[in-house]
């Protein structure tokens, strides 16, 4: 949409004052909209507008954005110890809705660009992660899922007295557990096999995206780069070393994109648990066979050294319980 572009040197207006935010900088654009770095004359102090395409569909996405948010906020986290950004206000400007959140800094994705995706420091996993972990215990208390966790979309706070810090944002996808509409939601390479299996999903979904970011912020690499979401599945499936059991199969609705049944007992297949299981994962040509195009396979590409001190373990039968930090049972010396 080319008019939002020309944002960059324009004013942005709200009802309170005549040109209360001035637009210094873009700092990113995504899906919903705009994020404009933008000086606050009224209160002396750099914000972060979101400017929502001024579509309906996003309008309405966006309205959930604010009240969940502000829940958050206010009723879950007042004194803003729980590592969720504060959203300041929300205006209607031109038709579009815009959204004031507290300056904050790079995202986690482009630290990692900054380190050559290297990884990270395991002093800065470990205290990123705690802290990304107690925004997702204030959320599971909340009862909101946030549907898209990643690390674009984790971004680090100002220093304060020169303690790494990061805030979880962008509530934009956000639901209510209990009230899930969506059943294509979370950016592939986070997604949980609920979501690509189309099963019932609460906020263990999150923790799932949970485990591959720290994964990745510990390799410096995506830890299932899928480049479809056959090829997310079949990673998880190699790394963990078994499938989702039978029963939660046949309730998924998307099995049959994946699977194919094989016998009431397909011998030679062993589900997780090492029970023989009725289903078999379907290979390359079948994909290609059924869509008429060849499947998106990416490329394992991981620094070894880093990736062995990871231990993966995932309990399929668990779904939804989120008992666990994602899949990963521990990095060596965690
Ligand atoms: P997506 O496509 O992930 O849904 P989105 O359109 O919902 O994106 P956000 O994720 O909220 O938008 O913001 C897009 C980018 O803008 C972020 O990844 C981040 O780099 C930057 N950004 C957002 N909020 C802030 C903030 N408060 N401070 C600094 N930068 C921000
Ligand atoms: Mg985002
Ligand atoms: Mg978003």
């Amino acid at each position: 949409n080319s008019d939002l572009i020309l944002y960059v040197n324009l004013e942005l207006v709200n009802k309170k004052s005549d040109r209360r935010y001035i637009v210094e900088e873009m700092l990113g654009q995504g899906t919903f909209g705009q994020v404009a770095k933008c000086w606050d004359a009224e209160t002396n102090s750099y914000v972060a507008v979101k400017v929502i395409k001024n579509q309906p569909a996003f309008y309405q996405q966006a309205i959930m954005e604010v009240s969940l948010l502000s829940m958050l906020n206010d009723k879950f986290d007042p004194d803003d110890q729980h590592h969720i950004v504060r959203m300041l206000d929300f205006f209607p400007w031109k038709n579009h809705l815009c959204i004031t959140f507290e300056m904050l800094g790079h995202n986690l994705y482009e630290l990692l660009k900054k380190n050559n995706l290297r990884g990270l420091q395991l002093q800065f996993v470990r205290t990123f992660s705690r802290q990304i972990l107690d925004a997702l215990i204030v959320m599971k208390g909340a009862g909101i899922i946030h549907c898209d966790l990643k690390p674009e979309n984790i971004l680090i706070t100002p220093k304060v007295n020169s303690a790494a810090g990061v805030k979880v944002i962008d509530f934009g996808s956000a639901c209510m557990e209990g009230k899930t509409i969506y059943s294509y939601i979370q950016s592939r390479y986070y997604r949980s096999p609920e979501v690509l299996l189309g099963y019932p999903y609460t906020t263990a979904i999150d923790m799932w995206s949970f485990g591959c970011i720290v994964a990745e912020l510990y390799i410096g690499l995506p830890l299932f780069p899928g480049a479809s979401e056959y090829d997310v599945l079949s990673r998880m499936i190699e790394m963990v070393g078994g499938q989702p059991p039978d029963d939660l199969l046949r309730e998924a609705k998307n099995t049959r994109k994946f699977f194919k049944h094989a016998g009431s007992i397909y011998p030679g297949n062993e589900a997780h648990d090492g029970l023989r299981s009725s289903y078999r994962i379907l290979t390359e040509d079948e994909v290609e066979a059924r869509d008429s195009k060849k499947p998106k396979i990416g490329k394992w590409y991981f620094p070894r050294g880093r990736l062995d001190r990871l231990i993966f373990s995932y309990p399929w039968k668990n779904l939804n319980e989120g008992n666990l930090p994602g899949f990963i049972s521990s990095i060596h010396n965690w």
